[in-house]
């Protein structure tokens, strides 16, 4: 035990950090990568974030800083000229002592430092409309300082993300292999996918056609990546900036409304009785519109119960698929049929979001109205 501290500090240390090292233990909910809270003496931080980057799942961590970088840098400057006086932080990148954005250990271990945004803390569901709001005015907030960031500027670092009709190749792909063993719940997913095969390109399909224009995306909206005030509850950051890669806004806006209007969880293993609750829908959109009005267009506005339904779709299909080639991608399952019944909660949700079509697009209409 000691000696992993004492490597943990030869690795803190490795960072450009004032002041005394007094603890590092892990920190946080984070399922991607090892996160860590050092604790420093005689300094202006009081903490700062040691994260070991996930380098299965990120095959160029160095791209991924990069990204991260040029976030921050833009960010911090747009942060500069804007007229609030709410609280907003950007995490930043702290450079190794010769200047790099990461470290890297003799074995291959990736490594890199954060500023921590002190006073603050995440949650893993929403339970009320008020954090439903400040989740909404997060996203939107984020979304509006990297407005102005051509998406060129940052490297796609990792391919086919959020590309439904690719998903739908390699579940097309998983099936033919498949022993197609049969029961309820299989044959349910598969009845599932297939009436709606045709809908699943609805956004690459904008995104072409030039309806949706490509921008920046954070890739991982949900609400356990969103820091709030511990004295005042409202949104004070967007952090875990992993994902931060060109793309759709929607992919984010569908993200963080199917994983923040699904009070069951998506590890739930009632799956029948999963909804999408449409109250705190409202609220989140209030919360996202109200800081992104300048920048969404009317298609923008149209596609958003599109991208709603189309990303609980697509989890559940990414699910399935796994569940059929023996939990590959999302290899982290505490029984066998872990993946179906994860597969099971989303397509539940899509369900759910479908039959309340009227009134979700009711809400963007009015939100929409409400501007003018
Ligand atoms: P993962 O990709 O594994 O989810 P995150 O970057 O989200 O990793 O970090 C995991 C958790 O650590 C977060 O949910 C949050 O609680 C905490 N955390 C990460 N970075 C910071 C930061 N800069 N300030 C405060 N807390 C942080
Ligand atoms: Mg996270
Ligand atoms: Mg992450």
């Amino acid at each position: 035990k000691s000696k992993t501290i004492d490597n943990l500090v030869a690795i803190a240390s490795q960072f450009d950090v004032e002041g005394q090292i007094v603890e590092i233990q892990a920190f946080g909910n984070g399922n991607i990568n090892d996160t860590f809270l050092v604790t420093l003496r005689n300094s202006t931080q009081k903490h700062v974030i040691l994260q070991r980057i996930n380098t299965h799942v990120f095959h160029q961590p160095e791209l991924v800083m990069q990204n991260v970088r040029v976030f921050t840098d833009h960010a911090t400057q747009r942060l500069q000229d804007w007229s609030s006086d709410r609280r907003w932080e950007i995490p930043s990148v702290i450079l190794t002592q010769d200047n790099r954005e990461y470290w890297m250990n003799a074995e291959g271990a990736f490594w890199r430092a954060i500023s921590f945004i002190e006073a603050a803390q995440s949650f893993d569901t929403i339970t009320d409309c008020d954090r439903a709001r400040e989740a909404g005015y997060a996203l939107g907030t984020f979304h509006n300082l990297i407005s102005d960031l051509p998406p060129e500027k940052l490297a796609v670092t990792l391919e086919g993300f959020h590309i439904t009709p690719r998903y739908l190749q390699q579940y097309d792909a998983a099936l033919a292999k498949h022993d197609k063993s049969k029961s309820p719940e299989i044959d349910f997913c598969l009845q599932f996918i297939q009436t709606r095969r045709n809908w699943v390109s609805v956004l690459e399909d904008a995104k072409i056609s030039g309806e949706l224009p490509l921008r920046l995306m954070h890739g991982d909206p949900k609400v356990n990546n969103v820091l709030f005030d511990t004295n005042t509850g409202r949104a004070v950051s967007v952090i875990d900036l992993d994902t931060l890669m060109p793309g759709l806004i929607h992919y984010d806006i569908g993200d963080c409304l199917r994983s923040s209007c699904n009070s069951l969880g998506e590890e739930t293993q009632q799956w029948q009785e999963v909804r999408f609750e449409t109250e705190l829908a409202q609220s989140i959109l209030q919360g996202y519109i109200s800081q992104a009005k300048n920048f969404l267009t009317e298609k923008d506005y149209e596609y958003i119960y599109d991208s709603i339904r189309l990303l609980a779709f697509e989890l559940g299909l990414r699910f399935f698929t796994d569940y059929l080639v023996g939990n590959v991608h999302f290899s982290k399952v505490k029984y066998a049929e872990h993946n179906l019944v994860r597969a099971l909660v989303q397509f539940q949700l899509t369900q759910s979001i479908e039959t309340q079509q009227s009134p979700i697009c009711a809400i963007v209409r009015d939100l929409k109205q409400g501007l003018k």
